[in-house]
């Protein structure tokens, strides 16, 4: 009997030391197929890309894809960087859709004090106007004035590696020229460009 109790403590002390050693290797063991399924992750992205809307399957690879621009019909995405510029000098809107959607991604790294980006759009005349007014407004309300009538619609200000979609009624571009810019101090100069409409 002493024996046999003796055997049972031998087999659980085993038992013990065993459960005790292969703990470290168990908690190593699963961190190191993590890198190799990361790895593998960009082998399918191509299978991805191919179909029909890029933009909303990969949003963080979207960056380096010039094509992005078109997500759709009555949609686009406009890409903005660490480098003071908008991806595109022109934003085709169809006079088919009634609304449309835009997109803005600040790319970048740069935080939104230092490299901020939005894209607002009003009446090409009104342009200076909006922006100096948005200088008095300070960053605390994005570099825009509240509630300023003359904008037909603009994004959050956005810092490295965020983004905001805004979506307006197009019959308020009917009227006159509009364009798009950012409101960021001293951007507006290299980070404009227009909104067409075209059927
Ligand atoms: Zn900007």
């Amino acid at each position: 009997m002493k024996l046999y109790l003796g055997l049972i403590t031998a087999a659980a002390l085993t038992l013990a030391a065993c459960g005790g050693e292969s703990k470290p290797a168990q908690t190593a063991v699963p961190s190191a197929p993590a890198p190799a399924a990361e790895a593998s992750m960009p082998a399918s992205e191509p299978v991805i890309a191919s179909e029909p809307m890029p933009v909303v399957a990969s949003q963080d690879q979207v960056a380096s894809e010039p094509v992005a621009a078109t997500a759709g019909d009555c949609a686009v995405v406009v890409n903005s960087n660490d480098n003071m510029q908008f991806d595109t000098k022109e934003i085709a809107i169809k006079s088919s859709c009634a609304q449309f959607t835009i997109t803005l991604k600040h790319t970048g790294k740069a935080p939104v004090a230092a490299m901020g980006h939005n894209l607002v759009i009003a009446k090409t005349a009104d342009k200076t106007a909006v922006i100096n007014d948005g200088m008095t407004a300070k960053a605390e309300n994005g570099y825009l004035k509240v509630n300023d009538e003359r904008v037909v619609a603009h994004t959050k200000m956005l810092g490295g590696g965020e983004e905001d979609s805004i979506t307006f009624d197009t019959a308020k571009l009917k009227d006159g020229d509009f364009e798009f810019f950012c409101t960021f101090p001293g951007h507006a100069a290299m980070m404009s460009g227009k909104i067409k409409l075209v059927d």
